[in-house]
């Protein structure tokens, strides 16, 4: 096949209209956040009409953020507010939020405005000029503390390394994706998505650009020490079986040693005739393997727990209500106060 008719092929994808653009924007405890949250947006979409929808999931909040978020939009246009029947954790919930853009793109961002909106006119820019993923790299992260920046640096290159996933270094989840990335992102129906990595995985023109990552506005981190250690772990578990590989080769490699102690202590046994030598070697050998048994049998258990997620086969989130601010409650006249 040429390359010009190739080009033909891939055009009903290049006619794909540019145009509207919904932003998803996941919510856990964040009722602190959106009376700042919401005049924010308001004040973008007066300037970027070309933001027809803001999808807010609420990812099963504990406190009032629903009830605020509800009210904040109502009498607005061009709010869906989604509601999990709990928490299923931030990648879910922007799994979610991606369903159910009908706009021609969507860019996810975070609901602390960590992710600054006046990044979003450039996007959008690049994406017209056919870019499918513009995702945004954090070129100085304001407000994190040193051991979140550290630890995230060497999880990037780490993630990296064991994958060999094109997963561009220190992007988080602020990015645009087109309307056919949309789409292709649907069919994965991974239970525990590493969305950051699945869309580095899914390929299309994807390009990056630096922004300043500011502190959080109001309240505190949803993603205490344990949650990122979690992430971290299941998004290596997806998309690396290099720990496993691993424990193969010092599987190995513990068996030939093993081999050659044997060796050594007939050795000892029949041609020297020496004594039995070296307890302190004994033990040794003993806690240094057992442990490294233990060590890989955790490794695969780990895997066979994501099998055992995939094969389970639950929905990946339950909702519980769903409010559109055109459909949802009569429009109030005067918003009332958050
Ligand atoms: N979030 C969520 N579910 C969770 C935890 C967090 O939807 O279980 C949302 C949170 O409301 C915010 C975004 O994910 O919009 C990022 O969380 P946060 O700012 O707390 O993370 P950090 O920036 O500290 O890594
Ligand atoms: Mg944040």
């Amino acid at each position: 096949m040429s390359y010009q008719s190739l080009q033909a092929e891939q055009q009903p994808y290049e006619r794909q209209a540019r145009e509207t653009v919904a932003l998803v924007i996941p919510l856990y405890n964040e009722e602190e956040m959106l009376p700042l949250l919401l005049e924010a947006l308001e004040a973008h979409r007066a300037a970027h009409p070309e933001i027809v929808r803001v999808i807010f999931v609420d990812d099963g909040s504990t406190d009032r953020t629903f009830e605020r978020a509800r009210a904040g939009a109502s009498g607005r246009a061009g709010y869906t507010l989604v509601r999990f029947s709990r928490n299923f954790g931030h990648q879910v919930a922007i799994t979610a939020g991606m369903h159910l853009v009908r706009e021609d793109a969507a860019i996810v961002l975070d609901a602390d405005l960590q992710d600054p909106l006046s990044v979003t006119p450039r996007m959008v820019a690049l994406w017209r000029e056919g870019y499918d993923v513009v995702y945004g790299v954090r070129a100085q992260r304001e407000g994190e503390t040193w051991f979140k920046l550290t630890t995230a640096r060497l999880f990037y290159r780490l993630f990296r390394w064991m994958t060999e996933l094109d997963m561009p270094l220190d992007a988080g989840d602020f990015r645009l994706v087109s309307r056919r990335v949309l789409d292709a992102y649907r069919q994965i129906g991974e239970q525990q998505p590493f969305v950051r990595g699945l869309i580095s995985w899914l390929g299309f023109n994807q390009i990056g650009i630096p922004y300043e990552r500011a502190a959080r506005a109001a309240g505190s981190t949803k993603y205490p020490l344990v949650r990122m250690l979690r992430l971290a772990v299941n998004s290596l578990t997806s998309f690396s079986d290099k720990p496993l590989r691993l424990a193969v080769l010092l599987g190995l490699g513990s068996t030939a040693i093993a081999i050659l102690g044997l060796i050594w202590v007939l050795v000892v046994k029949l041609i020297l005739e020496g004594a039995v030598s070296g307890w302190a070697s004994l033990i040794f050998v003993t806690l240094f393997f057992g442990g490294l048994q233990v060590l890989f049998l955790g490794i695969v258990g780990l895997y066979l727990d994501r099998v055992y997620q995939e094969v389970k086969g639950r929905p990946r989130y339950l909702v519980q209500e769903v409010w559109d601010s055109a459909a949802g409650s009569p429009p109030v006249a005067t918003p009332p106060s958050l």
